[in-house]
């Protein structure tokens, strides 16, 4: 055991840590905290959508692809690799598709749906997003629970972290015409 935090009627055990750091819990909240950067919370009823979509454009992420703005923890708090699919598939956009190609209402779209599916799998158990269980994660080849497609997936982003998405129900967003 690395690291083990506890309190009243709960402890949570972590093995493979690299690194453990700690910091002085009278620093947090200022801007020498170690979780300063991050966004909101999604898993906390309430958070702040409309700080997320300002985080996106302060962070200039223009060029970055859905599925990594997802991952972001500076843009919002909480999205694992997981739900990062999950979401994409659940709005029908292609998780590659660049942040400059996602409107304002789909950006909030997209973080609405990141904290409905975080907070309804809060309680122990297996995660599920739809009914059965997840909708694309770790389901390579078989059949899109919507349309019956076989499931793609791909490594996107500086750690290659697995995608999963379905061409039929996420196509890439249009081309603007060259001219
Ligand atoms: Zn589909």
């Amino acid at each position: 055991m690395r690291a083990l935090v506890a309190v009243p009627g709960w402890e949570a055990v972590c093995f493979a840590a690299p690194v453990v750091r700690t910091f002085p819990t009278a620093r947090l909240g200022t801007m020498a905290s170690p979780v300063a950067h991050l966004g909101p919370d999604l898993c906390v009823p309430g958070a702040d959508v409309d700080a997320c979509l300002d985080r996106m454009e302060q962070l200039g992420l223009d060029d970055i692809s859905l599925a990594e703005v997802l991952l972001d923890q500076r843009v919002a708090n909480g999205v694992g690799n997981v739900y990062k699919s999950e979401v994409c598939w659940a709005r029908g956009v292609d998780p590659a598709t660049p942040l400059r190609a996602v409107s304002r209402e789909q950006r909030r779209e997209l973080i609405e749906t990141s904290a409905r599916l975080l907070q309804a799998n809060l309680g122990s158990g297996p995660r599920a997003t739809v009914a059965g269980g997840l909708a694309v994660y770790g389901r390579r080849n078989r059949p899109c629970r919507r349309c019956g497609s076989p499931i793609r997936s791909t490594r996107q982003g500086d750690q290659a972290r697995v995608t999963y998405w379905c061409p039929t129900c996420q196509p890439p967003p249009a081309r603007p015409p060259v001219l």
